[in-house]
């Protein structure tokens, strides 16, 4: 048994980050068996699920839609919220329920929940009935445990990881579009924020290997990449040959793929010359996901953001201007330890500066090990709510107005499914990542097509093909 603990996952001394090529050849051993997969929040995740379908498939199982059915229940978890464990606490009580009729189903957790040594011990005391928690750094492992399944509960999560796994094999999601992970791990410790704690620290893949992945994906007919890390500008830092993020994202447009996207860039790190590489290529999609937290100083510093207001808005000026048609959106937390009126007043101004297309706003959720979670805090929920509702008006306000700019005009927009709620139309994204609904037949999916668009909403626009 290996247990986290948040004292390893902080270490952040100086190892080279080692290269290991996984040599998986797992056999079908449980044809016929079902498994069903849940994963809880952000891309890492979604990808990482994607790693998970690859394995239990190639061990056999085939997907199914509801628990009931399943032989082997996965949850893919996330820490960034307490909500999120909420919602796996609640849906654990549903497999519980289920392994009381269905003696040999395998219940598995894995993800970021699980590298929290509460949690974890949580689910020692509180739910022996899981077989099998694993954590973030030996995913790999994870076949190997569902075959080698002991009739007691198996905890292997580690703390620290300098490694970086190749060779990955994943089922995706899409066929279409596609995550490409570049780092792993964060190093910033943001105060509020669990992360760097759940992924370890920051390490880079080879470039090689990056660029090998994404032809690999271009020959398989992929139209966009969208390349993953927690704070993808300072890909490289850890490697030994000076190889910046703006490097990678030109050496990777230059692969020809139709659509570049890369997420998340932070307001630190990001250079005149990665703007530079995102205005010269058309393939690099005119959008930045570019999150502020808080447009108040002091906030800023007691969350260890390393900028000040003024600096972001100088460079959120700068993308504007060299990026023709750029669609920025941000991250906001409201309700931070002790965030007065007025520092949220200089958040609802930032807001108004910035005009953003979209924004993914929440209220600060405390998350034990991490520094703000021993900041004593005088703001009542009553009050962070209201804040949250206040911002929420400013942002879907400004997300609209932006998408009105859009009606009436022609755009490219990759579609990559068919509408959930009317069989009629298709979806896809713009280049600037709205979401558009589009009147258009099925055989469009994997194209990029002209839309006009009809008419704009606060979340998506709707459209018609033009032929
Ligand atoms: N690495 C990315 C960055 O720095 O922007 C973000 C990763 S985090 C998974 C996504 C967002 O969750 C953050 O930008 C932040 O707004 C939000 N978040 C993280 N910790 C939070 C917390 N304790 N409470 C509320 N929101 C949080
Ligand atoms: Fe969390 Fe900050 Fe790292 Fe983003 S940069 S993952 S918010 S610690």
């Amino acid at each position: 048994m290996n247990k986290p603990n948040f004292k390893d996952a902080m270490n952040r001394c100086k190892i080279a980050t080692e290269y290991e090529d996984l040599q998986e050849n797992y056999k079908p051993v449980f044809i016929g068996k079902k498994y069903f997969l849940r994963t809880y929040g952000c891309q890492m995740n979604v990808h990482d699920s994607e790693q998970i379908r690859s394995y239990l498939e190639t061990l056999g199982y085939e997907e199914c839609l509801s628990l009931e059915e399943s032989d082997i229940v996965v949850l893919n978890t996330c820490a960034v919220r307490e909500n999120a464990k909420d919602k796996v606490i609640g849906f654990l009580g549903r497999a519980k329920h289920l392994k009381k009729t269905k003696k040999d189903l395998i219940i598995c957790i894995c993800g970021c929940l699980m590298q929290e040594p509460n949690e974890v011990d949580n689910i020692q005391e509180k739910h022996p009935y899981v077989d099998i928690v694993v954590g973030t750094h030996n995913l790999h492992e994870l076949p190997n445990l569902i075959m080698n399944r002991i009739n007691k509960q198996s905890i292997n999560v580690y703390s620290n990881s300098n490694q970086v796994y190749e060779n990955v094999q994943y089922s995706r999601d899409s066929k279409i579009s596609a995550w490409v992970n570049i780092t792993y791990g964060c190093n910033n410790f943001c105060t509020y924020c669990i992360v760097p704690y759940t992924r370890g620290r920051e390490r880079s893949r080879k470039p090689e290997a990056i660029l090998n992945e994404i032809r690999g994906l271009k020959a398989a007919g992929y139209k966009e990449i969208t390349l993953l890390g927690q704070n993808v500008n300072s890909y490289g830092k850890d490697l030994e040959e000076d190889y910046p993020f703006s490097k990678l994202l030109e050496e990777v447009a230059k692969i020809g793929i139709e659509r570049v996207r890369f997420v998340t860039s932070n307001p630190w790190n990001f250079t005149d010359e990665l703007i530079g590489v995102v205005a010269k290529y058309d393939n690099v999609m005119p959008y930045i996901h570019l999150p502020i937290q808080s447009g108040s100083n002091e906030v800023l510093k007691k969350m260890n953001r390393p900028y000040t207001v003024e600096e972001y808005k100088r460079l959120f000026d700068k993308i504007k201007q060299a990026v023709p048609n750029v669609a920025i959106t941000t991250d906001i937390i409201v309700g931070f330890p002790n965030e007065t009126e007025e520092d949220f007043q200089q958040t609802l101004d930032l807001v108004n500066y910035c005009k953003y297309d979209g924004a993914f706003t929440f209220i600060y959720s405390k998350r034990e090990g991490t520094i703000a979670a021993k900041m004593d805090d005088k703001v009542s929920l009553e009050e962070k709510e209201d804040r949250l509702y206040r911002l929420n008006e400013v942002v879907n306000h400004y997300s609209l107005e932006k998408n009105k700019t859009y009606e009436g005009i022609e755009v490219p927009v990759l579609i990559v499914g068919e509408s959930e709620k009317d069989s009629s139309k298709v979806y896809g994204y713009t280049e600037t990542n709205k979401l558009v609904n589009v009147e258009a037949p099925k055989s469009v999916i994997g194209s990029i097509i002209n839309v006009k668009i009809t008419e704009a909403k606060s979340f998506s626009l709707d459209g018609k093909m033009i032929l």
